[in-house]
């Protein structure tokens, strides 16, 4: 076969270790793979090149992408997406694996929709793609976000402050969850668990009260002014308070071993399923196994909270 290979939305560590993966596992099945740079508005704009095994070498510890990545807000647009399919027919691409969030997923459907093979892959920091039980690059963001977090401590806990903590995940509140129960967080704040202030405050006072040096709270970006919060967790609570907002730090580094491995599963599997005959899906893992799952009801699908882990921050924050 002849397969594209584009990462697409923001990027995440592990984009480059999926990359490689299709690359390899292409050509081991006798395929010939392009890279496909700047997602799809490289893709109308045939920025396509043909890749060797040698092409992804020295790749799979690199954080970024090397195709790049950039936003094409106009590909919803039939007449923009037919750019694109002209392109691909130009150099006989017969199907496309397009690495990235729900946006890409989206686009990878309206392709799908009009004729042309596609597979997505999560490729994304954020954790927010139903389909898998975690996608590329949300283990290498929570590792940095916990190494931040813990510094965070350990000044927070010498000057008897709070710090806040802003974390990203866009609607997802996966990040905060994960990194505060790792950090041992006083509070997480995300979109599941809601957002109560005057509890907050409240709760920072008796701390406060009962001596506790210093109190840490981890919340997901979107919930509130952060700084805002700081100044008036000061006043009502006694604490001195620090926000910090991690910021594009999380979107960067080596991607961690979890994040390489998941990136090799799924770049195989997406290869493997275009042999059978298989497209228009989204792969992923499931309880630790590869599914895949039409990427109409992908983009369909939610996330539900994790019960086991909403309970067991209730009872050892
Ligand atoms: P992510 O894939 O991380 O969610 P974006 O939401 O920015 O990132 O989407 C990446 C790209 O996917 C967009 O720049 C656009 O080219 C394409 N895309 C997003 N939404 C649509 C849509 N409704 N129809 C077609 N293409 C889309």
């Amino acid at each position: 076969m002849r397969i594209g290979v584009l990462t697409s939305g923001g990027d995440a560590p592990g984009m480059n270790a999926t990359i490689r993966a299709v690359v390899r596992a292409g050509i081991a099945n006798g395929d010939t793979v392009f890279g496909i740079y700047d997602g799809y508005r490289g893709l109308i704009e045939g920025k396509i090149q043909e890749f060797t095994r040698k092409d992804v070498s020295e790749i799979l510890n690199k954080g970024g992408t090397i195709l790049g990545t950039a936003r094409l807000p106009e590909f919803k647009y039939e007449q923009v997406r037919t750019l694109a399919i002209r392109q691909l027919q130009k150099n006989d691409i017969e199907a496309l694996i397009c690495i990235g969030g729900d946006g890409t997923y989206t686009g990878a459907l309206r392709l799908h929709e009009m004729g042309i093979k596609t597979i997505g892959i999560p490729g994304t920091i954020d954790n927010d793609i139903a389909s898998s039980d975690f996608t590329i690059g949300f283990s290498t963001a929570l590792n940095t976000a916990c190494d931040a977090i813990d510094k965070l401590r350990d000044t927070s806990s010498s000057h008897q402050r709070c710090s806040i903590i802003e974390v990203m995940g866009r609607h997802c509140g996966d990040l905060a969850l994960y990194s505060g129960i790792c950090c041992g967080a006083e509070y997480i704040i995300t979109n599941d668990t809601g957002f109560n202030k005057d509890e907050l405050l409240a709760n920072l006072k008796a701390n406060r009260l009962a001596g506790r040096r210093h109190a840490i709270v981890v919340i997901s970006e979107n919930i509130t002014d952060v700084h805002q919060l700081a100044k008036e967790v000061e006043i009502y609570s006694g604490y001195e308070c620090r926000a910090t907002i991690l910021g594009y730090i999380q979107r960067g580094g080596t991607p961690t071993p979890e994040d390489r491995l998941l990136a090799a599963r799924l770049g195989k599997y997406a290869v493997d399923l275009l042999h059978e005959g298989i497209t228009g899906v989204a792969v992923g893992v499931i309880k630790n196994e590869l599914h895949y799952t039409p990427i109409d009801k992908a983009l369909a699908m939610t996330n539900e909270p994790n019960v086991e882990l909403h309970k067991l921050i209730e009872k050892i924050s």
